[in-house]
């Protein structure tokens, strides 16, 4: 594809998370890098740049979308069994070497030939979304927070159609930027890469603004979900696995924590995938720190049991999942049918907000 810088400045609109500096740079908000830009200067992430005195940033299209169940998100506890129109653009802040969607993310760095971005407005892909059945606008694929002027016209659109909306992000971002977007914006959901400065460096970024924003998130009211992906020999020890449990119980322990196994892919080919013991183990060991909510997937051997979502009071099963597809949804009114104890999460688009049981 040619000239992918050229396409992405064409394809852009004066952005609103940006600052002065006292020493004429302009301030990126976006995300937890705070790039200081002089004129001419792009971002670390290389979609964002300063022309004159303005910041620069994607708008108006998209370089992936997909209809896909809501729940291929890793969000489980959001309006289980519908249809999402997922969509996606090019560019990071972070460098994960086992990135899903490196083509997109990494376009910017590597030698890859990424779909083309297809022109498109907000409201285009609003009515796509409700004209396919989808009750669910989420962003993904790249990371959504380095285009939040655009995700906001998009989200917008979304909800004036009735739609829940849906951030997949990496969680290395600001205050400014989730406050900017929480209008507009029902769920957050946040991966949580690791459980030390040394890991995060390894990826690119840092740990506290992670956590930062997932303490951010809850409390300005979006329903935030959170994933680790456990990597062999990289985020696999069992200590730190349950310092994110005792972390997130500490913020809110109605946030459910899925965990992950890894697959072979991009830089990290040639690691083995992770088996299931460490993290059924890990995820016997966050109920027990007083995690409500935890998940275990994408491994070879399904651990199906753990997939589901149960009441915290009974226990009783309230959506029964396989293969990140919803099969039974018991929930009355977001309430377990057994006791009638509430359940967070957002159940109904558009969207309801079921808070977690006093
Ligand atoms: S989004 Fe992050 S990496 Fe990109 S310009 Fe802004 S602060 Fe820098």
């Amino acid at each position: 594809m040619p000239d992918l810088p050229r396409l992405i400045a064409d394809r852009s609109a004066p952005g609103d998370l940006v600052r002065p500096r006292a020493d004429g740079r302009l301030e990126c908000t976006a995300c937890a890098h705070r790039c200081a830009l002089p004129d001419g200067a792009h971002g670390l992430c290389g979609v964002r740049a300063r022309r004159g005195d303005v910041l620069r940033v994607p708008f108006g299209y998209v370089a992936a979308r997909r209809i896909r169940a809501v729940e291929t998100n890793t969000v489980y506890h959001v309006v289980p069994g519908a249809l999402a129109l997922i969509v996606g653009m090019y560019g990071c802040d972070l460098r994960c070497p086992y990135c899903h969607n490196w083509r997109l993310s990494q376009a910017l760095r590597e030698p890859a030939e990424p779909a083309p971005p297809e022109a498109v407005a907000a409201a285009e892909l609003a009515d796509l979304a409700v004209a396919s059945g989808c009750r669910v606008l989420a962003a993904a694929y790249n990371e959504p927070m380095i285009a939040a002027e655009w995700l906001h016209a998009v989200f917008g659109a979304a909800r004036a159609r009735g739609l829940a909306t849906v951030i997949v992000s990496d969680g290395h971002t600001t205050r400014e930027a989730l406050e900017y977007l929480r209008p507009v914006t029902d769920v957050y959901r946040v991966d949580l890469k690791g459980y030390t400065d040394e890991q995060y460096r390894t990826l690119g970024g840092r740990l506290a603004p992670v956590l930062d924003a997932v303490a951010t998130a809850r409390s300005l009211g979006f329903w935030v979900e959170v994933v680790t992906l456990v990597v062999p020999s990289f985020n696999d020890d069992p200590a730190g696995l349950r310092w994110i449990a005792t972390t997130l119980a500490s913020i809110d322990p109605a946030i459910p924590w899925h965990l992950n196994g890894f697959h072979p892919r991009y830089r990290w080919r040639d690691r083995p995938r992770q088996g299931a013991g460490l993290l059924v183990s890990a995820a016997g060991t966050a109920y027990a720190r007083g995690l409500h909510h935890v998940y275990v997937g994408n491994l070879a051997d399904s651990v199906r049991a753990l997939s589901h979502t149960r009441c915290p009071r009974c226990h009783e099963v309230v959506v029964e999942r396989a293969d990140y597809a919803t099969i039974r949804v018991a929930l009355r009114d977001g309430r377990c049918p057994a006791c009638r104890t509430a359940v967070p999460g957002v159940w109904s688009a558009p969207a309801g907000v079921v808070p977690a049981a006093a």
